[in-house]
């Protein structure tokens, strides 16, 4: 049934009231609110919109003049928000900051978890008025499994309007909000919980620092958005010397703390716009966007003193009693119709001299 029938026969104008169905229609008119109401919070994906619309339905349908989804806090000792529809004439409007469920029939409905049927509130001590024509009052606490969301509170200008079949209804729509509450608020733990993973998936575990993932994406991202600039982009390898000889001589943990070290001082070098990121074992990467070959050699010449200066003791590096770094260095404008692992390949050569002239330096391929 569309319109209830007794609606046609009154025209659009003047809609029947509630006391002047028969039963029959009543429970029709109930019969489509609930249907609309369960099709929507199945649907709908805001929460919000999904609230006040199930308000602004009762209200607009039934002698209903202030229908509200108040919700709890996490520890449900304070409702902290109220969705509304309907006229609060007498009180301040709702929601100006949390209030404890201590106060008035709502705070009742929650603490004791159990629905209020109020059919005369002038005679309810707890009863806070907001809309002077209101005679009686029903409220359901919104509840999915154990978890207390809220309340649900209708309030009518009618004596006796709260009747099993309204009551159990309210009950139904009740038990939708609260669905609809626990799964939208499932998707957003999911929506946290996937970017945390997303994050995760991009750190390097031992350091801290960038892994290889996000390294290769932020190369492929920077040599798009500089060859297009024209502007240089510069990468430079870096490689511990005599990493294995380090953990032989001192242990694997005394080499996981130097790799730390060294990575946050990489992190340091990358400044604003780089990116510093761990290749692999220990070998580490820093992307130095708008750096030209000479501004690329300072940076590259600067992280391998520093790494000189932390006099991290290395007892078995045929370079000298510190732990030294080797740098291979790459600059260019890149050319985006090309691979930007051409600037890698070059960064690795010119690590491969530094190591063979004696390591503890660094290195650029003139002419590259
Ligand atoms: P070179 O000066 O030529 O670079 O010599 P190297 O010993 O540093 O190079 P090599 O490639 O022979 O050895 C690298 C070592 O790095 C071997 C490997 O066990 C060690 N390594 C790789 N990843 C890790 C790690 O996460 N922690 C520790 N402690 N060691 C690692
Ligand atoms: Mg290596
Ligand atoms: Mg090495």
């Amino acid at each position: 049934m569309g319109q209830g029938a007794a609606d046609k026969q009154a025209g659009e104008s003047a809609p029947v009231p509630w006391e002047g169905r028969d039963a029959i229609t009543r429970s029709a008119v109930l019969n489509r609110i609930l249907v609309r109401i369960a099709r929507e919070a199945l649907q709908g994906d805001n929460l919000d919109a999904l609230m006040r619309g199930i308000c602004e339905c009762l209200v607009a349908e039934l002698p209903v003049a202030i229908a509200s989804v108040i919700l709890l806090d996490d520890a449900g000792t304070h409702f902290v928000n109220e969705v509304y529809a309907g006229e609060f004439t007498l009180s301040p409007l709702p929601s100006e900051g949390a209030w404890p469920v201590s106060r008035g029939c709502a705070g009742r409905c929650a603490r004791t978890g159990a629905v209020q049927l109020i059919d005369d509130v002038d005679r309810d001590p707890d009863y806070v008025a907001g809309n002077a024509e209101v005679r009686s009052e029903y409220l359901v606490p919104i509840r999915h499994r154990q978890r207390m969301h809220g309340v649900l509170n209708l309030e009518s200008t009618q004596h006796d309007f709260f009747d099993a079949e309204v009551c159990r209804v309210f009950d139904a729509v009740a038990d939708l909000v609260a669905g609809a509450i626990h799964f939208a608020r499932l998707a957003d733990a999911l929506q946290v919980a996937n970017g945390k993973l997303e994050q995760l998936s991009m750190i390097d575990g031992l350091t801290g620092i960038a892994n290889r993932r996000h390294f290769d994406a932020e190369l492929q991202r920077q040599w798009q958005q500089l060859g297009k600039a024209r502007q240089p982009l510069a990468l430079l390898m870096i490689d511990v010397d005599a990493f294995k000889a380090l953990n032989d001589a001192c242990g694997h943990l005394y080499g996981d703390e130097c790799l730390r070290e060294l990575a946050s001082l990489c992190q340091r070098h990358a400044e604003a716009r780089g990116l510093a990121a761990r290749f692999g074992g220990e070998e580490l990467v820093l992307l130095l966007p708008g750096k030209g070959v000479q501004a690329a050699l300072a940076s590259a010449e600067g992280l391998r003193a520093a790494v000189e200066q932390l006099a991290r003791p290395h007892p078995a590096s045929p370079v000298g009693p510190h732990l030294t770094v080797s740098v291979g260095v790459a600059s260019r404008i890149p050319d985006p119709m090309q691979a930007p692992e051409q600037l890698l390949a070059e960064a690795d050569r010119a690590l491969y001299v530094a190591k063979a002239q004696g390591r503890n330096q660094v290195r650029l391929l003139r002419g590259a």
